[in-house]
């Protein structure tokens, strides 16, 4: 493999160089789309939409500029990858710096299009930082310059593209522990109750309503005489998601977060003993409490499906 600081150095050298091969939309300016992106948007302005306004106004209905990238997104590629910002990508790659993630992205529009315009685009590099460290992990600032251009070459638009490319992490981050509960003097039954493995349901003592998560005082009589019974740990998959991402500490991705209804008729977010089932988890399943070290060691109230 080169040396990476020689490759960045030769990407330096293609930096303002001559343009990809130009890439011609595949459609011409129309009103089928501007319709669908006004739609999306939420964008009513009649200059779009209103030929009757628009023949007061400019004489002619204009497309939203916004929707600029959309007249070439599905452009035809070649197979020739021969323009400054193709190889900038290239030798970034073989440095190393394989990831890619946008993060700016700016548009200077020179005049308004009409509908049957056909709009392409031309692709530049036209900067590259020094290495920089970043959240994501070490990496590179790129420019892209594209130019949108009509048929007869006039440029309507200008955007400026700002990607990082980053060295993508050698290998995922440890899960670490999962967080320690904050037990209080009102939810300290219930923990309690895991470490003797009871699934302990918080309970008025005054009008007997079963109350989850442990709370101080009774929502159905006001009294704050609160005790608590154990339940059978027998219920039914109430909900479910599963998480992917972002990472969080002490939780194996993807992690199927379930609501489980207690037969007591109280409901309770937990997740399977097993781990992630995002396939073999459904609404209605019985399933029945566990108690299970998570991630760092602690018992936590968990489910497995029912015998
Ligand atoms: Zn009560």
């Amino acid at each position: 493999m080169s040396d990476p600081a020689a490759l960045i150095a030769e990407a330096r050298t293609h930096l303002g160089g001559p343009p990809g091969p130009l890439r011609v939309g595949r459609d011409p300016v129309n009103l089928p789309m501007i319709h669908h992106w006004c739609q999306a948007l939420d964008d009513q302005n009649p200059a779009y939409l209103d030929e009757a306004f628009a023949a007061g106004s400019r004489g002619h209905l204009i497309a939203p500029p916004g929707m600029m990238q959309t007249w070439t997104m599905d452009a035809p590629r070649g197979p020739e990858h021969t323009g400054s910002n193709d190889q900038v990508n290239r030798l970034l790659d073989e440095a190393g710096y394989t990831s890619v993630v946008a993060v700016n992205y700016e548009h200077e529009y020179l005049r308004e299009l009409r509908l049957g315009e056909r709009i392409s685009v031309r692709s530049t590099a036209e900067d590259l930082s020094e290495e920089k460290k970043t959240a994501l992990g070490l990496g590179y600032f790129t420019t892209v310059k594209h130019e949108y251009v009509t048929d007869d070459g006039e440029v309507v638009c200008i955007a400026r593209m700002r990607l990082l490319k980053f060295k993508p992490p050698a290998k995922a981050p440890e899960v670490g522990a999962r967080p320690t509960p904050a037990v209080g003097r009102d939810s300290k039954f219930f923990w309690d109750g895991v470490e003797a493995g009871e699934l302990r349901i918080g309970t008025c003592n005054a009008c007997k309503t079963l109350h989850h998560p442990p709370q101080p005082i009774c929502r159905a009589c006001e009294s704050t005489d609160m005790g608590w019974t154990v339940s059978s740990g027998k219920g039914v998959v109430y909900s479910h998601v599963t998480h992917h991402y972002p990472k969080l500490p002490g939780v194996e991705l993807p992690h199927t977060v379930l609501l489980v209804e207690l037969e007591e008729g109280v409901r309770l977010v937990s997740e399977w003993a097993t781990g992630a089932k995002p396939d073999q988890t459904f609404v209605g399943q019985q399933v029945q409490v566990a108690f299970t070290p998570v991630p760092g060691g602690e018992l936590r109230p968990t489910f497995k499906v029912a015998p």
